[in-house]
């Protein structure tokens, strides 16, 4: 109820109905059986997903796709968000592998990997942290050597949403142990029965019902014709998964928080306090009206940064990563904020399961850790700006409009 379409095309703007009606057709009860950890993964949920073409909306018709822009994929997932991150991010990894074997993959892989997750037929995960981090992904310690066409694999990955029971796991291994790391990383597609093991699946604050989990690989033997991209050219596959990792990221918050928002907002208009609806107390409308502003200040990042994308694609305007991490770290601290005045506003029973904002919180505090946590976010950001500070510009130079601008002997830098 609180979204809106200011910045979205007649034909995004319909696809929001249509997911609309898609989420509120899921039954409450399979979010209730992912927190009470009763499902291994939403296999269901994606399997209509599916049957209504609304998996990999990006992606090529040929594949299974609709062809649709970034903006519309945002639409989509802050419309499935409102279900909870688990789900949001079951239904975002087929664009975030996807987008790894649509660009960089061979036919084969198109065929053998994107199609069947498209199509719901099967379940990708995607291995990027390992037990010794997840921010510093260029120390990358999995291994991956080659013998004749096949590459031996060990290591592991830590944190796998869907790692207890993926088909496969697009995963990053050093192939180079002398390049500069930049240079040292090989994607691979690793499937399940190639002998990938499940040593911990993690109990969780929120994000139930996902199969977190960490996967170990003792040489496990995967063919040549598994690696995606170039051998050694991780990097830019890396770069461009980025993209619907963190918008994804970014739109559910916004989703997840907006559902909170409404809970609050329906609930501040019943309940009483002092005679009074609560509504009619400034303490509490004043935090729903600092709730929705920011929440449409980050949505309107989202799909800014989502549009930068499409322009991007389309060979026009800057490369998008500023734009996608500030949407990132914006929606995902925003989205946090959001669903803790929602529980402010609803007091007690807020903290209770009788409303399902307390599940909204567990579920939107891992926002700001995941998919490069904030700080990484900070670091692109301001890494990003003064690399474009660094162009040559034709613009005003501000500088020149102080009275005493000429005076560059009081300019002193050190
Ligand atoms: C529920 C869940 C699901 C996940 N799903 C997946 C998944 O499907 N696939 C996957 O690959 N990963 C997944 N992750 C991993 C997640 O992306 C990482 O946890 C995250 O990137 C942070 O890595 P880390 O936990 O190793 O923390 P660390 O990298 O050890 O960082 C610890 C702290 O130090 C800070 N820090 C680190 N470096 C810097 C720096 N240079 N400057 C400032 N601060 C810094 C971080 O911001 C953080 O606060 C998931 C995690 C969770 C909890």
């Amino acid at each position: 109820m609180l979204e809106n379409n200011v910045l979205l095309s007649e034909e995004e703007t319909k696809l929001r109905e249509e997911v609309k009606e898609f989420v509120a057709s899921i039954d409450p009860e399979l979010l209730r059986k992912m927190d009470r950890n009763e499902v291994d993964y939403p296999f269901e949920f994606l399997k209509v997903a599916a049957e209504k073409k609304l998996l990999g909306l990006r992606f090529p018709k040929e594949y299974g796709g609709r062809d649709l822009t970034w903006a519309a994929e945002s639409v989509a997932v802050e419309e499935i968000g409102v279900l909870g991150y688990g789900i949001g991010c079951a239904y975002s990894m087929v664009s975030i592998v996807g987008e790894a074997i649509n660009r960089f993959g061979s036919e084969w892989q198109k065929e053998e990997f994107l199609k069947p997750i498209i199509g719901g037929k099967k379940i990708c995960a995607e291995g990027l942290t390992e037990p010794r981090g997840g921010s510093d992904f260029f120390g990358t310690t999995t291994k991956a050597e080659k013998k004749g066409n096949i590459w031996i694999l060990n290591g592991q990955k830590r944190f796998i949403a869907g790692g207890k029971v993926a088909d496969f796991y697009l995963l990053y291994a050093r192939t180079d142990p002398n390049a500069p790391s930049h240079k040292a990383l090989t994607a691979f597609i690793v499937e399940k029965e190639m002998g990938v093991e499940v040593e911990e699946v993690y109990n969780l604050l929120g994000f139930r019902g996902m199969g977190t989990a960490r996967i170990v690989l003792k040489n496990v033997e995967v063919p040549d014709e598994y690696v995606v991209g170039e051998v050694n050219g991780a990097r830019e596959i890396f770069n461009r998964m980025m993209i619907p990792e963190r918008l994804t990221s970014a739109a559910g918050a916004v989703g997840l928080a907006r559902a909170a928002l409404e809970i609050a907002v329906k609930y501040s208009d019943k309940r009483k306090a002092f005679g009074k609806k609560i509504r009619e107390f400034q303490g509490v409308s004043f935090m729903i009206a600092d709730a929705i502003t920011k929440l449409d200040a980050a949505r309107s990042l989202v799909y800014t940064a989502a549009k930068a994308s499409d322009l991007y694609d389309a060979g026009f305007g800057n490369d998008p990563r500023r734009l996608v991490s500030e949407a990132k770290y914006f929606a995902t601290e925003v989205g946090w904020e959001v669903v803790n005045l929602a529980m402010q506003i609803l007091g007690g029973i807020g903290y209770t399961q009788v409303y399902p904002v307390e599940r909204m919180l567990r579920d939107m505090r891992l926002g700001t850790i995941w998919t490069g946590s904030n700080e990484i976010m900070k670091l692109l950001i301001q890494h990003e700006t003064y690399k474009m500070m660094g162009l040559p510009s034709k613009e005003r130079d501000y500088e020149k409009d102080a009275m005493d601008w000429y005076k560059e002997w009081e300019k002193v830098y050190e």
